[in-house]
């Protein structure tokens, strides 16, 4: 069966949703885009994504086409439309169609707003958390304001390619000898009682998944240590995991193909993962 998408003001069919050649995101990849997870028919921390859309927005001069409130009834909308109990919401903003020119176009251009869901079951029931994920270290060629989520998703995706080559779930990536974070995560080592990943700065996308996880790992009286860490580091570590919206806390049991503390997933990471699960089901909208 055909979604319901939501183009520019209208729900439509996939088939009959379309935006133009000249859109800016298809030309210069000049947009940006969040995606929202879906467990029991209700949204995963709606307000974090809808603040940091704004962030990447402000950081690009590009208008939100959206107030919050509308952008949560969309939201709403495509769940209840597509019945989606289980899945993600993918929203993509991008300047608009303009004449192709390097500059902005003119303030008058309408920004283009496009939503769309993907069912997916077993997000919460991911067997990949009892049996963890492998992973291989990349050099990350990105740009340099990795801090704003945009749709230049091509070196992320070549890196995906690289871990499937590899027989890999994922790749870390390392600049100047330390680990920035997964193709489409952030990472995080564990060693004696102390959680390690990476600072916030331009480096790394500031993980909506990363902000409750670590608050929660704070209360729970855990120690937290925002700072790089190098691969070195991470395969002598005691556990290893990623977070992200569509995986939330997912254990890492071997890097380069060696394993991580005794090759398992880890207890820190399995109790990451079910407070993360219980307090956002609790608080989901
Ligand atoms: N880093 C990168 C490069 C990502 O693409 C993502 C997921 N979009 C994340 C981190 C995790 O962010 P979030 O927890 O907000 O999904």
């Amino acid at each position: 069966m055909s979604r319901i998408v939501y183009v520019n003001g209208d729900y439509l069919p996939e088939e009959q949703a379309t935006v133009s050649i000249f859109d800016r995101g298809f030309l210069f990849a000049d947009g940006v885009y969040e995606v929202t997870s879906v467990l029991d028919g209700k949204l995963i921390d709606f307000a974090g994504h809808a603040k940091r859309l704004q962030r990447s927005l402000d950081e690009l001069e590009m208008k939100n086409p959206t107030t919050e409130d509308e952008l949560l009834e969309i939201h709403r909308q495509l769940v209840a439309r597509n019945d989606i109990t289980e899945g993600l919401i993918y929203l993509q903003v991008t300047r608009g169609a303009a004449d192709r020119d390097f500059a902005y176009p003119a303030e008058d251009v309408k920004p283009t707003i496009v939503l769309f869901t993907q069912a997916k079951t077993g997000l919460a029931d991911n067997p990949m958390a009892k049996t963890g994920m492998k992973i291989i270290s990349i050099e990350d060629q990105r740009w340099g304001r990795r801090d704003i989520k945009t749709v230049q998703l091509l070196y992320p995706s070549m890196g995906k390619m690289a871990a499937k080559a590899a027989g890999a779930h994922d790749a870390w990536m390392v600049e100047d000898g330390f680990v920035t974070e997964g193709t489409s995560n952030n990472a995080y080592i564990v060693k004696g009682n102390s959680i390690i990943t990476r600072h916030l700065g331009h480096e790394i996308l500031h993980g909506i998944t990363r902000a409750a996880v670590l608050r929660f790992a704070r209360e729970a009286q855990m120690k937290v240590e925002e700072r790089p860490f190098t691969m070195e580091e991470a395969k002598a570590a005691d556990e290893a995991f990623i977070t992200s919206a569509s995986t939330f806390v997912m254990p890492v049991v071997e890097i380069d193909g060696e394993a991580v503390g005794n090759g398992q997933p880890g207890e820190v990471t399995a109790r990451l993962r079910e407070i993360y699960l219980d307090e956002m089901r609790k608080a989901a909208v």
